[in-house]
């Protein structure tokens, strides 16, 4: 009896001291690390005039002259044991997300949980491949506001939005913001750009979509709108949101047109 009292207490012992290493061997500090995978081939740049009249001084001040850096970016990340991504990029002949999934040890069948920010192609192109799913096992997270502004617009829906949930059929889930979604993942709305575009928040890093298209003009001046955005008002309104948050609360940012693989932190 009492060996066995004194093996429970080592047991116990032993999971204090797993639960107390040095911080090094613990989780980043930022929690979860996030991936980004460039889907472009080439170098991307968003032309000047994208974003309307940018007066001279802005351009110079910013070096922006030759456009701004940009990318067309997927995000991977790994938590509580499940691949997730965060859209998928093009799905052009030239993608590179399914190459730089296969280096990094991910196949397309280990993919769990896919969260989408909107229905644009650059963000949906590469889910689906003649026709077929590209992600065999994974649940399809759409923003129920996304998608239904998509699927109910006159006319039906565009070729390639009904041709994904036909493919993901059973395993696409429409949230709503009050969802409790896989993985403590957070949605947050952040419309404008698309009217149910969406941005991700894993602890203190937010997956911002498509919440700024030139991030070298934009996150100053948040007043200029790529000419993609379908509600201009709505789309510098949430632009202002997301990057006070990300300030006050000292987020880093991860955007699909980002020109950089690392956090990018406001200042
Ligand atoms: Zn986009």
């Amino acid at each position: 009896m009492k060996t066995r009292f004194l093996s429970i207490v080592m047991a116990g012992m032993a999971l204090l001291a797993a639960c107390s290493q040095p911080a090094s061997k613990q989780a980043p500090e930022n929690g979860t690390q996030v991936k980004v995978i460039f889907d472009n081939a080439k170098p991307r740049t968003m032309p000047l005039d994208l974003f309307g009249e940018v007066p001279e001084a802005i351009v110079s001040e910013l070096g922006i002259a030759q456009g701004v850096p940009a990318s067309v970016s997927v995000m991977l990340v790994n938590r509580a044991g499940k691949n997730i991504l965060f859209d998928a990029g093009n799905g052009n002949k030239d993608s590179q997300l399914m190459g730089k999934l296969a280096e990094a040890g991910v196949k397309p069948e280990a993919v769990d949980y896919i969260f989408i920010t909107h229905l644009h192609g650059d963000h949906i192109g590469g889910l689906v491949k003649d026709g077929q799913r590209v992600f065999s096992q994974a649940k399809l997270y759409i923003p129920a506001t996304e998608l239904e502004a998509w699927t109910n617009r006159e006319g039906g829906a565009p070729q390639n939005v009904a041709t994904l949930v036909k493919a993901y059929e059973g395993s696409l889930v429409a949230f709503t913001y009050t969802d409790a979604l896989p993985c403590d993942i957070k949605a947050l709305p952040a419309h404008g750009h698309t009217p149910g575009h969406t941005i991700y928040q894993l602890d203190k890093q937010l997956i911002v979509g498509d919440i700024m298209h030139g991030v070298a003009l934009q996150q100053v001046h948040p007043e200029y709108c790529a000419r993609y955005d379908m509600n201009p008002e709505q789309a510098i309104e949430s632009r202002k949101k997301v990057l006070e948050l990300a300030k006050t609360q000292g987020l880093s940012l991860y955007g699909m047109h980002f020109p950089s693989t690392e956090a990018w932190v406001i200042k």
